[in-house]
């Protein structure tokens, strides 16, 4: 009850000093942020980043931090991580924390796949949806006076972690990244439609993952199967359709491996 109580005055608290985005927030950017470099420790302790390749590294870095840059939250402090792994994943973590498997990177067809894809996830982190699951997770164990205590970011991490609640997300807020995402790629000049080539790709592929106990599998961000795939499609299809960006436009690039030199050598580099 103490807890419901707190919970709920901080909660006015935060409603009295709502930001010009008129929504509230209980965890605060720094705090986010915070949150999102312990995540990050927590989970390259279950999931090897890739070491190999620098080139591969600065690649996705690169092209991330640049979208970033059209993202709604151009100022955080972006980290770009590849994961090794074979499975076809990439994910979100609060606070500007950005992952993508090599095995991700590998299926891709464009470069365009994978910008989109990272503008995907830069969508979840522009529209907070890491926050807001955590503030739930936080509301609903009676874990929000944790927020005003200093040094208690790695047991509130660590508590969360244990169900991965926090880094799944909803249906509605899937279809607001995809949508965010569209328009942060395009806004970078890579092609759009390359989410939709994506989406053909995971099609055929179908939801297989080498190890369905693995901590990655079990996020299973882009494999979440709501919205399904052509629903999916569909509502990239109208957006982009609103935007009047065709597949053919002129201005936005596919980056496929015979006309941009340097996904070619991330491809050849992985062997995908
Ligand atoms: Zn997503």
């Amino acid at each position: 009850m103490r807890n419901l109580a707190f919970a709920a005055a901080a909660l006015l608290l935060s409603l009295s000093c709502a930001s010009a985005d008129s929504e509230s927030w209980l965890i605060s950017e720094e705090q986010e942020i915070q949150m999102g470099a312990e995540y990050h420790v927590q989970l390259l302790a279950e999931m090897p980043e890739y070491k190999g390749s620098a080139v591969v590294r600065n690649y996705v870095t690169e092209m991330g931090g640049a979208i970033a840059l059209n993202s709604g939250r151009p100022n955080l402090p972006y980290h770009f991580t590849v994961v090794e792994s074979d499975e076809v994943n990439a994910f979100a973590v609060m606070g500007g924390f950005v992952y993508v498997t090599t095995g991700l990177l590998k299926m891709a067809g464009s470069a365009s796949e994978v910008a989109t894809i990272l503008a995907h996830e830069l969508g979840h982190i522009s529209a907070r949806h890491g926050v807001r699951a955590m503030e739930t997770y936080m509301i609903e164990q009676g874990l929000t006076s944790l927020l005003f205590k200093e040094g208690q970011t790695k047991e509130l991490v660590t508590a969360a972690l244990s169900t991965l609640t926090t880094l799944t997300f909803s249906k509605d807020q899937e279809r607001e990244a995809d949508s965010l995402g569209v328009q942060y790629a395009a806004a970078t000049k890579w092609n759009p439609w390359g989410i939709v080539d994506f989406f053909n790709g995971l099609e055929v592929l179908g939801a297989t993952s080498a190890d369905p106990n693995s901590t990655l599998s079990k996020i299973g961000e882009l494999f979440s199967t709501h919205p399904s795939n052509p629903e999916r499609i569909s509502n990239v299809s109208t957006e982009l359709g609103q935007m009047g960006i065709g597949k053919d436009s002129p201005g936005y690039n596919y980056g496929r491996a015979t006309e941009d030199a340097s996904f070619a050598n991330v491809k050849a580099i992985l062997g995908g």
